[in-house]
């Protein structure tokens, strides 16, 4: 997904960060290194390093946790796509999640100038703008390789054919440690996450849901107005399970869980629930509304940022 970032932003909901603020920061992320002004209170991200990193610490994002953008950047097609760094700095851990082939170096690098170990690394669903970095990171660090049990074979590449392959996973996993599913919990040092399972964009897309922090890295399931895109390989094929998945899973989280997408910007779950038109109760879905977001790498150029427009009836349940 490429294009303009928006820059305005209605926050629906009351965030324990400066929505705007951030929203800010996310949206500032395609463009170029650039450091908006905090408003007052409000600590000052640390400035963007020289070069390629473009990584951006959250300010008041996480509470006892550091949490770091790492901007993939990789690319044609998913030059948006997030990594994310999540740090406990008392235990000296880390977790990288959705590491991309250039995000994972810049990953390693902010984790090791918190001086924390990666322990945990996590894939939240197998196509390429999440998983392309995993095995330079598996190389040089002792972390576990966390995947969605459904999506282990997919992730090695092992269950996929060689079109897919080709579209979907051009650098491979070379080993899954731990194969996770919905209920399941990761820890970070003195912290947990909570693993939601909601197959659809692929089949066993995995969200981490930090329910102390009221923080929910939500993959390609759910952005900010849209929803993961179908179509794909492994995809579902239709968005009737896969909404009502997002309506169960993720919308029954307080209002306030500030959602950090794999692409795009932060939303909360209030916001979603009272605008995303996928969640409106119409009983259709909706008209030209976008699940295309998350789309993963090989698209046609003429395909790129482009929204795919959701049938104006109910021309997608058979
Ligand atoms: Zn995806």
């Amino acid at each position: 997904m490429t294009g303009t970032p928006r820059m305005t932003f209605r926050w629906r909901s009351r965030l324990v960060i400066p929505g705007a603020f951030l929203s800010t920061l996310l949206a500032a992320v395609p463009a170029a290194a650039q450091t908006p002004v905090p408003p007052a209170g409000v600590p000052a991200p640390a400035p963007p390093p020289a070069g390629r990193d473009r990584s951006l610490l959250l300010p008041g994002v996480g509470g006892a946790l550091q949490v770091w953008l790492v901007p993939e950047a990789s690319g044609p097609g998913f030059t948006d796509a997030h990594c994310f760094v999540v740090i406990d700095r008392a235990a000296g851990e880390a977790m990288v999640i959705d590491a991309g082939s250039k995000s994972a170096p810049i990953a390693l690098r902010k984790a090791a100038e918190a001086n924390a170990k990666v322990t945990l690394l996590v894939s939240t669903h197998f196509h390429i703008d999440h998983t392309g970095g995993n095995a330079f990171i598996l190389e040089k660090t002792a972390a576990k390789m966390v995947a969605p049990a459904k999506e282990a074979s997919l992730i090695t590449g092992e269950g996929l054919g060689a079109a897919e392959k080709k579209q979907l996973l051009t650098g491979s996993t070379p080993r899954i440690d731990r194969k996770v599913k919905g209920g399941d919990e990761l820890k970070l040092g003195a912290h947990s996450a909570a693993v939601i399972e909601i197959p659809g964009h692929s089949p066993g897309s995995i969200c981490l849901y930090f329910a102390a922090q009221k923080l929910l890295f939500s993959g390609d399931c759910i952005f900010k107005g849209s929803i993961g895109r179908l179509g794909l390989p492994q995809a579902s094929k239709t968005h009737e399970n896969f909404v009502a998945a997002l309506r169960s899973k993720l919308l029954t989280l307080p209002d306030d869980t500030l959602i950090l997408p794999g692409h795009g910007q932060a939303t909360t779950i209030g916001a979603e629930r009272a605008s995303n038109p996928w969640f409106q109760e119409t009983g259709r879905e909706p008209k030209g509304a976008s699940a295309q977001k998350g789309k993963p790498a090989g698209p046609k150029p003429a395909e790129k940022g482009k929204a795919t427009p959701a049938p104006a009836k109910d021309g997608g349940k058979k």
